[in-house]
């Protein structure tokens, strides 16, 4: 049996993945469970679980040479750890050890969702064929990854890109981190529904007060809705063109539920870059909206694990984002 195959899990507050995953990205078996978010430790891993226990019952399992694990974060790549904002009952928990155990000597890689989606990205979507790309997840929080001289950067943690948590406002609110006017604060998507109410946007008859109603007011001609989202493209254009005048990269991919918004965000997020991307070596900066969609999860971890697990000989995966 050819090991050609690699399995996948996606690991967020509201669901667990898994699948696996050829070396052309296909997922060929899939599984899936809810997360049981406020449950303890050991209820949210009977939950991981179930899904392992879907993907190594598969014929194809005997065809799987890595395991790559992409979850909500803050994780600890290094120490095999992950503590999801949204799991409470996960701190310090050693994800990586507790799926080694079931997979049975399968080598184990673990790394952050935003690591992941850009690794996806950088794969099969919006990102491929850019060598030093910077890709956004822009929803309930503000995440994202790095592809430096054509690998992916995962950092000693595996966190490396979140610019979700670096400042672009001095002085500005308080962030949920500990920190001032980070990215986040601006610009995820209930920062954004946020602050349309708290300068007199009201909610249609439907009552929806999220980012999506917000864009459709926007879309509508409401000065406020399209001010907040002006607001939210100012604070991402301020971090990557931080980013790419650091470590100097080409394309800044935008994903995440808030990116559905389209033009309502892309447009004035362009327009933002030019008066903060001003040096010449940033001038040419491409922003392109993400390809991968509901599968860019699965399909980074298992980019993230194929890369740091090189199958041999002539039967090796393509190095797609190696370490
Ligand atoms: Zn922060």
């Amino acid at each position: 049996m050819h090991t050609h195959l690699v399995a996948a899990l996606d690991i967020g507050g509201t669901k667990i993945a898994g699948a696996l995953v050829d070396r052309d990205g296909s997922l060929l078996v899939r599984a899936r469970r809810s997360t049981p978010a406020q449950e303890d430790a050991e209820s949210v891993m009977g939950a991981v679980g179930d899904v392992l226990a879907e993907l190594t019952s598969s014929p194809l399992w005997a065809g799987v040479r890595a395991l790559g694990i992409g979850s909500a974060g803050p994780v600890d790549a290094s120490a095999g750890t992950v503590s999801p904002v949204n799991v409470p009952g996960w701190r310090g928990f050693p994800l990586v050890e507790r799926v080694g155990a079931v997979t049975g000597g399968v080598p184990v890689v673990l790394v952050g969702d935003g690591v992941a989606m850009t690794a996806a990205e950088h794969w099969l979507g919006a990102a491929r064929g850019y060598d030093n790309a910077l890709c956004l997840v822009v929803s309930t929080g503000v995440g994202g990854g790095l592809v430096l001289g054509g690998k992916l950067h995962r950092g000693p943690t595996g966190n490396a890109g979140h610019i979700g948590h670096i400042s672009v406002d001095l002085d500005g609110d308080p962030c949920p981190c500990g920190a001032r006017g980070c990215v986040e604060r601006l610009a995820s998507g209930p920062n954004i529904a946020r602050r349309a109410l708290e300068n007199g946007w009201r909610p249609g008859p439907d009552g929806d007060t999220t980012a999506a109603a917000v864009a459709a007011a926007a879309r509508a001609g409401d000065p406020v809705a399209t001010a907040s989202y002006e607001r939210a493209a100012q604070a991402l254009a301020a971090g990557i063109a931080a980013t790419a005048t650091l470590v100097e990269i080409d394309i800044a991919v935008i994903g995440g539920g808030v990116a559905g918004a389209g033009d309502i965000l892309l447009a004035p997020l362009r327009r933002s870059l030019r008066t903060y991307a001003t040096l010449s070596f940033v001038q040419r900066l491409t922003v392109a909206p993400a390809l991968m969609g509901t599968d860019a999860g699965l399909v980074g971890a298992a980019a993230a694990a194929a890369a740091a697990v090189p199958a041999g000989g002539a039967n090796g995966a393509r190095t797609v984002a190696a370490q």
